[in-house]
């Protein structure tokens, strides 16, 4: 193995440690990661950066990486930053002075069965929004690319020529170079342990050399990343697993420069390295690893072999290479690497201490992300915003439990085999469940919850009819729970349902200053009545959207905000991050003090009725009211909001009169034939009613004016954050705009990420999208750009458009407004003469 170690000789210079007393920013672990984050820092004017590494650089998890750099990855955030880590190494040499072993191949992954060639195909589409270099092959190519391949049960391939492979530790050498060239001061043998945090903000390190104050800190501290955060009280959820490879002797007849083969049916990647094969695996039930803690002397570590644990991986890798069966082995490899309970990394500032930034938890994918990665996270701490829109890889999106030790093991089994497993639409985690559950779980499954998992929640996703098995079957096509969720979405349309939203995140703003505090912090005027429920969005200073939900007025001085279960962290973080330090305010989080009970659907208020003396009626209970209200033997909170398009309540209810209030409700809705509703038909019903849902259509680059919410902006108030940047865009005219589509073709589904075509011209992505029972067809949301002019209304009505789906393109009619009611009729219960009746049909 002696050939990891050449670059490292090169290195010993820096191995003098006299680290300074002061910096600007500390980079705590010279992995790939950390070194990429220095390097692009100091490319950002940031000279005065200083990475910490406690033994010799890249001696973690970045010496022994296969050293694939692919493009095409789950999500558009995964992929971007990957294609611009492959444009970075393919100039590294060239800018560093120091060879890196990069050499762009190409990639080849292949597909056996239909599910798996409608994920490749439909990730190909994804890969051409961000103009990615991708062909889709028959067998036969891949074989031209590939001739030791057997590609007998082969159905098709797609292949990414500019894909690459490099060698981790001379790309790493490369980019401390470029980092020392630009000042960045690097040190080796030195062991941060701790972090110096002032009145919640970062100030520097403390280290076995001394302490170092900063600015920033930023934790690249690979799978010790969890533990130096913990010291802290910043959550890193990550857990090490164990990764295994096998390196062949040279095998007669293999070509040089093969592409790197992913076979993910095999969960096996080959490499072709100087005449030999590197075949690893990511395995369905992986190995965790390090539980008990990591040996202060782990450096350039191995460990133990497995063959039991492989010995199927290699057969199944024999059957797609049978000249793997005839050459001999030179080395079996195991290795420990980090994964997080979702499989993609952790990015940005902490939520918990100001200027501490994270970049860890690469599930192995930290060779070919480290380039993209370090810039965003570069240009984050420099602009103090992220450059893009990151929430895929967010370490906001975690929730503080997510660093339990128990749940980061038990799901890291799970989380390694992701990587190559089926990303089916709607896939749920089978690790690590049942973690946080509703005062109605038990009920709920009872009635026949199928459950998926959100943030720990169980949140009940369809409802099993009796004889019917809560299990997913998963397909790209129609899945089995699909005609169940119809009834469901019927129910809501057409009489009353019950929804179990209590995964909302619930926070209470509180004190003399409320008002005027939020009234800054919304885009909406929050300075109404008491017992108004104001819709509004908190925007960054650009204008972008931080955050997407309702705020009740409960008296003059308190504000009951709720949000999605998704955003609980990071909502409550950039709430509190804008509270002035003199505002007589308090901000807490009050999620698991209530159960949240949607009952909506024109016979809502007929049920709810028989459960309350309260006057429901339009004249005293209009829509965005809030009123404390009998409901059976509890008082509750009940807000005439909707996220489904109809009549309806959301009751806010003390946790321990939950169960109570659910039971009352569902035997007096017995008569109206009441049904148990769950969040796919909540996803149904939302996108025929064109209400957006962040994190997918709305996010921190996207504007309110942009995503059509400018109804839901006050512009008349004399300020609020994001005000300044909302005057310019309306002043300049929109470039883009959220446009709804509705496909021609009911048979074809839509997820998210589908290229959309407009008169041609690739114009846009499919920001979400699922199946709208009531208007008969698949719908999606997405911006269409108009890169020549002004994205008004002519220009979006004046197009044609088509959303392209595993490389078909498929006719869909556009349009400004929901499909459904878009005058809201419903919601407010108005009769409307003009409406056609409805009729439900699937
Ligand atoms: C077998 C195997 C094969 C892989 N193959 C690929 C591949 O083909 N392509 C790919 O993209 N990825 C691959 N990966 C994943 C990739 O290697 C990792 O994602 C990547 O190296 C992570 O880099 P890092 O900088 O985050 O972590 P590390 O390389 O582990 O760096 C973290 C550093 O922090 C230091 N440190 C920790 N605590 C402290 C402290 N308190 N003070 C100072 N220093 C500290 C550590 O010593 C370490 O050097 C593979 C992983 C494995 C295990």
């Amino acid at each position: 193995m002696t050939y990891y170690f050449t670059s490292l000789i090169q290195s010993s210079e820096c191995r003098v440690n006299v680290i300074p007393k002061q910096a600007q920013v500390v980079i705590v672990g010279g992995g790939i990661v950390g070194c990429s984050v220095a390097y692009h820092l100091v490319g950002r004017g940031y000279k005065d950066v200083v990475l910490l590494e406690r033994k010799q650089l890249t001696s973690g998890t970045t010496w022994h990486a296969a050293g694939l750099v692919g493009q095409l990855r789950a999500t558009h955030n995964l992929t971007r930053l990957a294609q611009y880590t492959t444009e970075l190494y393919s100039k590294l040499e060239e800018i560093s002075g120091q060879a890196t072993g990069f050499r762009q191949v190409g990639s080849l992954a292949i597909a056996n069965d239909l599910g798996r060639l409608e994920e490749l195909k439909r990730g190909a589409s994804m890969a051409r929004c961000f103009g990615l270099d991708v062909n889709v092959l028959t067998p036969g190519e891949a074989k031209a690319l590939w001739p030791l391949m057997d590609v007998a049960d082969l159905i098709g391939a797609v292949h990414l020529p500019r894909d690459g492979q490099t060698n981790p530790i001379d790309t790493t050498q490369a980019l401390v170079k470029a980092a020392k060239a630009g000042g960045a001061r690097i040190f080796e043998n030195v062991k941060v342990t701790g972090i110096v945090v002032e009145n919640g903000v970062a100030k520097g390190v403390r280290t076995s050399d001394g302490e170092l104050r900063s600015e920033f800190v930023v934790n690249c501290a690979g799978m010790w990343a969890h533990e130096l955060g913990c010291s802290v009280d910043a959550a890193v959820p990550l857990h090490a697993a164990e990764h295994f490879y096998i390196v062949t002797e040279p095998i007669a007849g293999l070509q040089k420069n093969l592409p790197v083969l992913r076979d993910g049916n095999a969960c096996s990647y080959f490499k072709e390295d100087a005449g030999k094969l590197l075949v690893g695996w990511f395995e369905p039930v992986a190995k965790a690893w390090g539980y008990e803690g990591i040996a202060e002397n782990f450096e350039f570590e191995t460990l133990p072999n497995d063959l039991d644990h492989i010995e199927p991986l290699l057969e199944a890798a024999i059957r797609r290479v049978p000249a793997l069966g005839d050459a001999g082995i030179q080395l079996f490899f195991n290795g420990p690497e980090s994964f997080t309970p979702d499989n993609r990394y952790l990015l940005g500032e902490t939520p918990e201490v100001r200027n501490l930034y994270v970049a860890a938890g690469f599930n192995s994918i930290g060779i070919q992300s480290a380039g993209g990665a370090g810039k965003v996270l570069a240009d984050w701490i420099v602009d103090g915003h992220p450059p893009m829109d990151l929430w895929d890889v967010d370490i906001r999106r975690m929730v503080p439990f997510q660093r339990n030790r128990k749940y980061l093991k038990d799901r890291t089994v799970e989380s390694l085999g992701l990587l190559y497993a089926m990303h089916w639409p709607f896939r749920q985690p089978e690790s690590a469940r049942g973690v946080r559950r509703s005062v109605l779980h038990d009920r709920l499954k009872a009635k026949g919850a199928c459950f998926g998992e959100l943030a720990g929640w169980e949140r009940p996703n369809w409802f099993a009819p009796e004889g019917v098995e809560p299990r997913y079957e998963y397909s790209f096509g129609r899945q089995n729970w699909f005609q169940y969720s119809a009834a469901e979405h019927r129910s809501t349309r057409q009489g009353v349902a019950l929804f179990d939203q209590s995964s909302f995140g619930k926070y209470v703003l509180e004190g003399p200053d409320a008002e005027t505090v939020l009234n800054n912090i919304c885009a909406n005027d929050v300075a109404v009545a008491v017992g108004r429920v104001v819709y509004t969005q908190w925007l960054n200073n650009r204008g972008g959207i931080e955050a997407d939900l309702t705020v009740t007025r409960e008296a003059t001085d308190r504000y009951l905000i709720v949000t999605a279960a998704a955003t609980q962290t990071r909502d409550l973080a950039w709430l509190k991050r804008n509270i002035p330090d003199s505002a007589r305010v308090v901000a807490y989080d009050i999620t698991s003090a209530y159960s949240v009970l949607g009952v909506m659907g024109p016979d809502s208020r007929k049920v709810l009725s028989k459960l309350t003396n309260a006057d429901l009626s339009n004249d005293a209970f209009p829509f965005a009211r809030s009123q404390i209200i009998d409901v059976g033997y509890a008082r509750v909170r009940a807000s005439r909001i909707t996220y489904v398009g109809e009549l309806g309540w959301e009751l806010y209810i003390p946790t321990e009169f939950s169960q109570g209030v659910f039971d009352a409700l569902y035997e007096e809705g017995f008569p109206s034939n009441i049904k148990l509703a769950g969040y796919h038909a909540m996803n149904s019903l939302r996108l025929e009613k064109g209400y957006r849902h962040w994190g997918h259509d709305i996010t921190d680059e996207d504007t309110p004016l942009e995503a059509g919410l400018g109804f839901a902006v006050a512009l008349s108030k004399s300020t609020f954050v994001g005000k300044d940047a909302l005057l310019r865009q309306h002043e300049s005219g929109l470039k883009r705009r959220l446009v709804q589509f509705a496909l021609e073709n009911p048979e074809r589904l839509l997820y998210h990420n589908e290229p959309i075509w407009r008169d041609g011209v690739l114009s846009g992505r499919i920001t979400s999208g699922m199946f709208g029972h009531t208007v008969g067809t698949a719908l999606g949301m997405g911006y269409v750009e108009n890169q020549n002019g002004i994205a008004d209304a002519a220009f979006v009505n004046g197009g044609t458009y088509e959303i392209e789906i595993a490389g078909e393109r498929i006719k869909a009619r556009a349009n400004l407004s929901a499909p459904y009611d878009p005058k809201s009729f419903r919601v407010k219960d108005i009769a409307d003469q003009s409406a056609p009746p409805i009729s439900v049909t699937s």
